[in-house]
């Protein structure tokens, strides 16, 4: 199989799970011992979230690039960036190495347009929420979001970063963030749920709520699990 190159860190809590799926589906497709070939950097998030908070992308974006650099390095035959918020600076990896790139929104745009969801719900960073890089891009697909009002985005991004990040699992914040898809669904027409945030699964998932749940995570992994097993390269 091709070597995974996963950038990871941001938080480590979600590159967690990245690591344990992306081998509990090798195990899956291969069977016996088999597991993933990937290679991980994982940055120190305190310095990139400080960054994200100042509005540094420039700085975000060179520690990207750095990264990919050296996992192209090492050896990776594509790379995976897993956090969504960081695909803001996705050309700064595109433009650092040559590597296949598996852009999350991509991913999910195209998992959306498959079962038919009309209005999906995007939870996220505010950054993720609020600016054009990631709605812009799942628009280019047909992907219309709807996004909470501005002191339930203001709370999802709390939690994100005061308590997933930090590895607290609160289940009033499930509460709240269930709340707010029940709100939408009801005032703003949505039809189903992303979870636009790599930490969000480690929160809820569908069996919380009544509409479809595109969890990013699980997606993204399932895309570079094609990916990185497609016959052709597994003879390579
Ligand atoms: N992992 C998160 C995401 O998917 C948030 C952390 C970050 O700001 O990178 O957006």
């Amino acid at each position: 199989m091709t070597t995974i190159g996963l950038i990871g860190g941001m938080s480590w809590e979600s590159t967690a799970v990245y690591y344990r799926l992306l081998n509990e589906g090798v195990r899956a497709r291969r069977g016996g011992l088999h597991s993933a070939d990937m290679l991980l950097h994982s940055l120190d998030f305190a310095p990139i979230a400080e960054m994200q908070a100042q509005g540094d992308w420039q700085g975000a974006g060179a520690a990207l690039a750095e990264s990919a650099r050296k996992l192209e390095r090492a050896g990776a035959g594509c790379i995976l960036l897993a956090t969504n918020t960081m695909h803001k600076l996705a050309d700064h990896i595109t433009g650092a190495t040559m590597l296949p790139f598996l852009h999350l929104a991509d991913v999910t745009a195209k998992a959306v347009l498959a079962q038919g969801a009309k209005r999906p719900l995007l939870l996220a960073t505010r950054f993720t929420m609020e600016q054009d890089f990631y709605r812009g891009r799942l628009a280019a697909f047909g992907v219309e979001t709807v996004i909470p009002e501005a002191q339930e985005r203001d709370e999802v991004h709390r939690v994100i970063f005061e308590e997933l990040c930090r590895g607290t699992i609160d289940p009033a914040s499930r509460e709240r963030y269930c709340a707010i898809v029940a709100r939408a669904v009801r005032e703003q027409g949505a039809d189903a749920v992303i979870l636009g945030c790599t930490e969000i699964t480690l929160l809820m998932g569908q069996d919380d709520v009544a509409v479809p749940v595109f969890d990013t995570t699980a997606l993204h992994v399932a895309a570079a699990l094609d990916f990185a097993c497609e016959p052709a390269r597994q003879a390579a």
